[in-house]
């Protein structure tokens, strides 16, 4: 059993990296980094015509395997694991050109990667921007007097909020008139009420939100009506 763990795996070219020093059994040359065993016999990589070869270290695997995808001639690398009993791959030896290639398909990847990530992300602003005009519509049906620089102000942070990652439906939510009147209670509360001031002075909340809430009905009150003059 233990002969069978210490015998390399034969799939395809191998090259090892001995653990003890080894000399090339053809030319002399050594210690070898690399070898190639032939009939029992290391060889070094250029008695093994693989000298013209670069090392890939493993840990990337689409540029791996598009290395050995681009190389006529490719090997495996391993080196003996003493405490796992068992050869553990390394890396490939691949074609300097193939490599070249396969670098450029990774690089064209990620590019398309980064061009997707911008059309996303223009796609979500495309939304956000349909979302704030719908809020602001829906703010200026139920507050026609409500100014239209305010309404689109509420209706930007509304959708800040991330209406970008709401579905539909919950945009739809996000458009009723119980969540629009809330958001525009809340701007009024904060901008033309002495609120924030209320809450900074230590005043705790529901009692600052009673103090105000005349003002805000005020507010909501006149924002409510019909605009003088229009119909
Ligand atoms: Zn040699």
């Amino acid at each position: 059993m233990a002969h069978l763990a210490t015998s390399p795996p034969r799939t395809g070219l191998l090259v090892i990296q001995p653990l003890k020093r080894r000399r090339c059994a053809e030319c002399h040359a050594g210690p070898l980094q690399m070898l190639v065993l032939e009939e029992g016999a290391p060889r070094c990589l250029d008695c093994a015509d693989l000298g013209h070869l670069v090392f890939l270290p493993r840990g990337d695997t689409a540029l791996t395997r598009r290395s050995r995808e681009e190389s006529a001639l490719s090997a495996v690398v391993v080196r003996f694991n003493r405490r796992r009993s068992r050869y553990e791959r390394q890396g490939v030896l691949v074609e300097e050109a193939g490599l070249a290639r396969a670098e450029e398909r990774c690089l064209a990847d990620a590019e398309a990667r980064r061009r997707r990530r911008v059309r996303d992300a223009r796609r979500r602003e495309r939304k956000d921007v349909r979302f704030a005009e719908a809020f602001a519509g829906e703010i200026g049906r139920l507050f026609p007097g409500c100014p239209a620089d305010r309404a689109q102000a509420i209706a930007a942070h509304a959708s800040a909020r991330g209406s970008g990652r709401v579905g539909r439906s919950a945009a739809g939510r996000a458009l009723s008139e119980g969540a629009v009147t809330s958001a525009v209670v809340a701007s009024v509360r904060h901008m033309d009420t002495p609120y924030d001031q209320l809450l900074m002075s230590g005043v705790p909340r529901h009692e600052a939100r009673r103090r105000i809430a005349a003002a805000v009905e005020t507010t909501l009150r006149g924002w409510r009506a019909e605009v003088s003059g229009i119909g």
